[in-house]
């Protein structure tokens, strides 16, 4: 980036040499959301988590669901000034047990993250990233360090749509998340967007819960979630249900011990079960949860389900 210019995020400038984040305490959407919405489904379920982003992003997906925020300057969107103190301190004053760090993608404002997590950690708040995993080994354990959850992008198992769809490619989103499952104490839950025509075969479903078995183990969530036209691709249907539950039965089958749905209307596809014993332990709603029961995250059958139940 040449001096006096504006990264490919559209939020970071060259200013004399130094980078500058342009959107450190500009907050967009804050909100207080059910934790469930992130998707996160075994981290602290039922709880409140503090929610915001920024502006920009380091992908162009061109089904970006939230694109008014990702393809904005901070001069052309309506933010509010936020610091790490004031955002802990809404936090602590909603009760919400986390801060999540989402809508847009968080490693863009990675010095704001840094900050407000750091800060919140130091007073019993947990921290989530909602994130693309698109990020450098070098960045990558200054951000996370005082991360406690993140829920992952792997938006195809194609090196042809990372390229074509997002201007980014698959290999360092794949190179996080096996450094964030194997090398660090971050909870980690995958989700795709299944887009018709575009990653839905059996084919790439199959390759995609292979990688994630062979690397990951089959103990990481994975949802699968439902297109909406958006962005640049008006032109493409929402996902038919038909390709969810089909991309479902395939992970199932595969080994992958807690397969959920999101964005539709599925019994079924929110509700945590016993990977053992079948029992049903959360049900949820459309992004709440229902009943929980698990005595700190076991099943009456003795099995223990991976995830954090409680606040240690
Ligand atoms: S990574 Fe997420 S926020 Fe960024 S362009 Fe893609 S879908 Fe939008």
């Amino acid at each position: 980036m040449r001096h006096n210019q504006t990264g490919y995020c559209g939020v970071r400038d060259n200013i004399d040499g130094g980078l500058f984040l342009t959107t450190y305490s500009k907050v967009t959407g804050l909100a207080v959301d059910p934790i469930e919405k992130k998707p996160l489904y075994h981290f602290l379920p039922g709880s409140n988590v503090l929610s915001f982003g920024t502006a920009g992003c380091n992908l162009g997906c061109k089904f970006c669901q939230n694109w008014e925020m990702s393809t904005a300057s901070v001069d052309h969107i309506r933010s509010q000034d936020a610091t790490p103190e004031q955002i802990v301190a809404l936090a602590l004053k909603k009760g919400c047990k986390s801060i999540a760090y989402t809508y847009n993608e968080p490693t863009i404002f990675a010095e704001f993250v840094i900050d407000t997590s750091k800060l919140a950690r130091e007073h019993g708040i947990k921290n989530v990233m909602v994130t693309n995993g698109y990020i450098t080994p070098e960045a990558r354990s200054d951000v996370y360090e005082f991360i406690d959850a993140a829920n992952v992008d792997i938006k195809s198992f194609s090196e042809t749509f990372y390229h074509k769809l997002t201007a980014a490619h698959i290999e360092p989103v794949k190179t996080t998340i096996e450094w964030l499952v194997n090398k660090t104490d971050v909870w980690v839950e995958l989700t795709t967007l299944i887009i018709p025509g575009q990653n839905d075969t059996e084919d790439e479903i199959e390759h995609l819960v292979g990688w994630i078995i062979d690397k990951c183990g089959n103990r990481v969530p994975l949802h699968f979630s439902v297109f909406h036209p958006a962005h640049k691709m008006n032109d493409i249907p929402r996902t038919p249900d038909e390709s969810l539950l089909l991309a479902r039965k395939i992970a199932i089958e595969s080994g992958i011990r807690h397969v959920y749905l999101g964005n539709v209307h599925d019994t079924t596809g929110h509700t945590t079960f016993c990977p053992v014993c079948k029992h049903k332990l959360i049900s949820r709603g459309w992004m709440n949860t229902g009943r929980i029961d698990l005595d700190n995250g076991m099943c009456s059958c003795g099995e223990v389900l991976d995830g954090v139940w409680e606040i240690d």
